[in-house]
């Protein structure tokens, strides 16, 4: 912890003695006309230093530049892009101790998961940029007098709006099958945690042409909104709030732009009599208090059916008694604090709303006040929870809580196992734990989700198509996926 803690310092002291503001145009700049803010990490509520919220007129800098520099990067040879993408990818690689330190303090994620997120990030850029060469291939299509063909270009420049819970990760995973696609980016990161994006911009302006990459800080309102209607920007990508997905969708009608959602979730884990007991007890608290809970495919509601329900829950009620909780440099720490006091204190709220409601608090449902060895109390750390006698109609078993917060619900039957995972507006993901096949392909068919895992964690499989349902959202990522989306379809057709 001291040494993580000493890097730590080393790596956000450049930023502490500045204001963190923009990169348009090749240029890092402060813009115009914006305003500063103090950033602060939840460890402990203090700051990391200035960032600059940018201006309209800035997101409108930005917008422009990654307009100009759109043909010359749409028509760069799909090979050219890949060497450039892989190059990317190295340095992330080169900086992987300085990403994971700096976005662990920004964002409050332990550091035993965020160690990895530089790999994961130079992954991304890897699988996409192997793809560029292809990326512009199409189908040939038969007739008996004329032979069609399809070919793809890169749609324009566009817009990637990224949340606050891995914000890196998220970062690498929109941008860069946009890039591998030939189009311009312009990236709006979430004010909360504006860090490993300012990392992700500077690595840009050594690999990349001036204005491929843009970014700009700031609030959703007005830099996220004016990204949203842009003329210049052909399509947006959001990774957020179901609600802001609905804004934005608002706000690009009038341009008509196409657009990606990567939206909530409140996930079932629904657990049989038959599983694989100790696999699925690892399975649910994994699923739920990695990540703070700050994950959007977290399995927020365990289905538990009733033959196994009292020692299955007896079981788990002692994991989650045990979590480590702590600073999120510390290794030891299995859940640090949530990201930002409005957002802790939404979670802490929940509570009471549980309470109010009926629901046992059966483990956690408490701040911390007291300090351990790493674990400041002036930080946003709360007991990891576990509801249980919930009932799925409960605001804890329909809302995104969006913390290490678990509701269990019990079940008799399979109908009524796929009843309450159906019973939610969202429709992300959901795990499924039975060692019977037919049940599992049966739950597979009838569970409302874009991803479901059988016997699983979740397990990222970069080709496959990773996205929601219902309000989870619209479109899918992953393999060709993400460039349908980054691309248009042109159909050719000539007559023999
Ligand atoms: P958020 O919706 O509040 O913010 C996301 C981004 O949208 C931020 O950059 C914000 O500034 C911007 N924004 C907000 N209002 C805007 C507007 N009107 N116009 C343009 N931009 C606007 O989300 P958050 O609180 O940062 O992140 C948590 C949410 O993200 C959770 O709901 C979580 O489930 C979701 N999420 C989904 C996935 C997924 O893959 N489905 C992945 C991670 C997070």
């Amino acid at each position: 912890y001291a040494s993580n803690l000493e890097r730590a310092n080393q790596y956000l002291e450049r930023f502490k003695n500045t204001t963190t503001g923009h990169y348009i145009n090749g240029a890092f700049t402060l813009g115009s006309g914006g305003r500063e803010y103090e950033n602060l990490t939840p460890t402990n509520n203090t700051s990391l230093g200035k960032v600059m919220a940018g201006s309209v007129a800035d997101m409108d800098a930005a917008c422009e530049a990654a307009e100009a520099a759109f043909e010359s990067w749409a028509n760069t040879p799909g090979a050219e892009r890949k060497k450039l993408l892989h190059k990317f990818a190295d340095r992330l690689v080169e900086r992987a101790d300085e990403i994971a330190l700096v976005e662990s303090m920004d964002c409050g994620q332990p550091i035993r998961f965020m160690k990895q997120a530089a790999v994961r990030g130079a992954a991304n850029f890897r699988f996409f940029a192997d793809k560029a060469p292809e990326a512009q291939n199409g189908l040939a299509l038969h007739q008996d007098e004329h032979v069609n063909y399809t070919l793809r270009k890169a749609i324009g420049p566009v817009g990637i709006i990224t949340p606050w819970n891995t914000p890196f990760m998220l970062s690498t995973w929109k941008i860069a099958p946009a890039l591998a696609a030939g189009c311009t980016v312009v990236h709006k990161p979430a004010e909360l945690t504006p860090l490993s994006a300012y990392i992700l911009a500077e690595i840009a302006d050594e690999v990349l042409p001036k204005g491929v990459w843009n970014m700009v800080n700031g609030f959703g309102e007005d830099v996220g909104k004016r990204l949203t209607e842009h003329p210049a920007i052909k399509a947006v990508a959001l990774v957020g709030e179901s609600a802001t997905g609905s804004h934005i969708m608002r706000q690009g009608a009038a341009t008509l732009k196409r657009m990606h959602f990567e939206l909530g979730g409140k996930n079932p884990v629904i657990v049989f009599d038959d599983a694989d007991f100790e696999r699925a007890l690892d399975a649910v608290v994994f699923m739920i208090y990695s990540l703070n809970g700050q994950r959007c495919t977290s399995s927020s509601r365990l289905l538990i059916q009733s033959g196994i329900r009292d020692r299955f829950i007896t079981a788990l009620e002692q994991r989650v008694r045990n979590l480590r909780v702590g600073h999120s440099l510390d290794p030891d720490t299995e859940v640090g604090p949530l990201v930002h006091t409005e957002h802790y204190n939404k979670v802490l709220g929940y509570f009471d709303i549980a309470r109010q409601d009926g629901a046992t608090i059966a483990v956690g449902g408490q701040r911390i006040t007291t300090a351990n060895s790493t674990l400041d109390p002036a930080g946003n750390y709360l007991e990891p929870t576990l509801f249980t006698h919930a009932s799925n109609s409960m605001r804890i078993a329909q809302e995104e809580i969006f913390g290490p917060v678990l509701t269990a619900i019990s079940f008799d039957t399979e109908e009524e196992a796929v009843r309450l995972a159906n019973d939610t507006e969202y429709g992300l993901s959901g795990y499924i734990w039975t060692e019977n096949t037919g049940r599992a392909l049966r739950m597979a068919k009838q569970v409302e989700a874009g991803m479901l895992w059988v016997n699983s964690e979740n397990n990222r499989n970069l080709p496959s198509p990773f996205g929601g349902i219902k309000m989870s959202g619209i479109g899918r990522d992953g393999g060709d996926w993400s460039f349908d989306f980054y691309m248009e379809t042109k159909n050719v057709c000539i007559a023999q």
